[in-house]
């Protein structure tokens, strides 16, 4: 089976922050990878932005360093021609040094036109208003945008507001990567496209659902951002809740934008609150080979949690009674994400009590690899007795798809989505304020409590505390790494 590459149309991409680490490991690499395919057309540019002083060739040395980091060592063929695409500009977006050149690349809006805010937030205001007082946007123009959307309700709705005062929502591309890959866009086609999952998808069928986005990594270079951001903000009020959605969303009528955002949206507001005893908060201490969380962030009394785990409730028919257990940190056993489904037991045990309870599982893996298992119980082979084990059913995508399973990385979809214009991988603004709305109470419920997180070993599973949240429930956490 070959997969299909379906050229888009001629686009000029403009990358404020082009210089920057996201570009470097991500944007750029993902770009080139799908020019290498065949899918970016002649006649497209890749303009980079940023303050520092450097000609073309510089850049071009820049990004042909960054491929080959991420991705080996190009051919020299095709990273020349990807070269011919690419263009540099020292702009300061807080100033007005730098616009004019860029005007003058831009003569015309013939060509789809993207800008990437790969800056941080604090520049977005500056950055849109002098695109428009500079005309380098009309009507049709994208602008993508990275979290994180705001640290609370309020300064969401104020980077949203800030964003349409320049922008409609259709214009307006908030990324969150996990949307982007393939297994999350694939829990939509299982669920959708086949009779055999959505009668069982609902709490008759469903005992719980486990979402675990697990980190080996700890909070490293970027401490002094994490600490002020948590895993709360950082992984649940995003990536996770995005993970939830999508599993738990009623079937949308079209696969259309709207439709799909509409019903993500339903979920978030459907989301109970959560009691306080329903959460665990982490923060991992050292082994002989690393340093704490609060040496890595260098304050020696952060209560910042690196961990957390919670059970939630959807509160609508679909759900009542099924609880979905959320955990994420950092400095855990694996780097490990995965989305569980765990099925009930069936209503009767017929083989006696040696056959032993099973629950059929649907396991989504996201990373490190990705593919989607189905546990179903066999009979154990062999006489004896009728004995049972659980089988994985691999629906792995290297073992059915072949090459063809080298699926994109989800930056290089998504930037290919915003220049087709398809908005359903994004997170619509209303989406974000209520992801926040449901998140906020939870943090301030933790600052008037003065809450401390629990240590727990690096490269462990975690706090013990989080074990005893779902076995207090008779249930167990899937194995980080197993
Ligand atoms: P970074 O490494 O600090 O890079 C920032 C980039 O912005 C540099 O190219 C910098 O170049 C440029 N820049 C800064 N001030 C500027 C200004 N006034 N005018 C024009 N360009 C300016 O940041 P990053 O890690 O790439 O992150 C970029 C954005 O993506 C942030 O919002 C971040 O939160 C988000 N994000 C990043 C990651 C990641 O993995 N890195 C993941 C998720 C989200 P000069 O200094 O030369 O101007």
């Amino acid at each position: 089976m070959v997969s299909r590459i379906i050229p888009v149309e001629t686009f000029d991409l403009i990358i404020f922050g082009g210089t920057g680490d996201l570009a470097r490991r991500k944007i750029l690499p993902g770009l080139f990878k799908r020019f290498c395919d065949g899918q970016i057309p002649p006649g497209s540019r890749i303009i980079a932005a940023a303050r520092s002083e450097m000609d073309l060739g510089g850049f071009q040395e820049f990004v042909t360093e960054a491929i080959a980091d991420a991705l080996g060592l190009p051919e020299p063929d095709q990273i020349a021609d990807f070269a011919d695409l690419l263009d540099y500009v020292p702009i300061d977006a807080l100033s007005d040094q730098g616009w004019s050149e860029l005007a003058e690349k831009l003569p015309s809006f013939d060509n789809t036109r993207a800008f990437y805010f790969s800056v941080g937030p604090s520049i977005f205001e500056p950055l849109a208003e002098r695109l428009h007082r500079h005309s380098l946007v009309d009507p049709n123009t994208r602008i993508v945008v990275e979290k994180p959307f705001g640290r609370d309700l309020d300064s969401a709705r104020d980077l949203n507001a800030t964003l349409r005062a320049h922008f409609d929502e259709g214009q307006i591309y908030r990324i969150d990567h996990y949307l982007g890959k393939e297994t999350v866009q694939n829990l939509m086609a299982v669920r959708f496209g086949n009779m055999l999952f959505e009668p069982l998808w609902n709490s008759q069928y469903i005992d719980h659902i486990q979402i675990s986005v697990a980190e080996d990594v700890g909070v490293g270079g970027r401490g002094a951002y994490y600490d002020k951001s948590g895993a709360m903000r950082d992984m649940v009020q995003n990536h996770l809740m995005q993970l939830l959605c999508l599993t738990a969303m009623e079937p949308p009528s079209f696969f259309e934008p709207d439709a799909v955002r509409d019903e993500k949206l339903k979920v978030i507001r459907a989301l109970a609150p959560v009691e306080p005893h329903h959460i665990v908060r982490g923060q991992y201490t050292d082994n002989s080979e690393t340093v704490t969380y609060r040496q890595d962030v260098e304050d020696p009394r952060s209560t910042t949690e690196s961990y957390i785990a919670m059970k939630c409730h959807v509160n609508n028919w679909r759900w009542a009674g099924t609880p979905f257990y959320l955990r994420t940190g950092k400095r855990l056993k694996a780097r490990d994400s995965e989305i569980n489904v765990v099925f009930k037991r069936t209503p009767h045990l017929i083989f006696g009590p040696e056959a032993g309870e099973h629950n059929n599982e649907l396991r989504i893996q996201l990373q490190p690899d990705e593919g989607i298992t189905l546990r179903v119980t066999i009979k154990e082979p062999g006489p004896g007795g009728m004995r049972l084990m659980d089988v994985p059913l691999d629906m792995s995508f290297a073992e059915a798809l072949g090459d063809d399973a080298d699926t994109p990385d989800a930056y290089e979809r998504l930037i290919m989505d915003v220049i087709r214009g398809n908005q359903t991988l994004f997170m619509r603004d209303d989406e974000v304020e209520a992801a926040w709305a449901w998140t906020d109470p939870i943090i301030e419920g933790w600052e008037a409590r003065n809450d401390v997180p629990k240590p727990y070993d690096s490269y462990s599973n975690g706090p013990t505390d989080a074990d005893l949240l779902i076995e207090r429930d008779g249930r167990y956490w899937r194995g980080i790494g197993a």
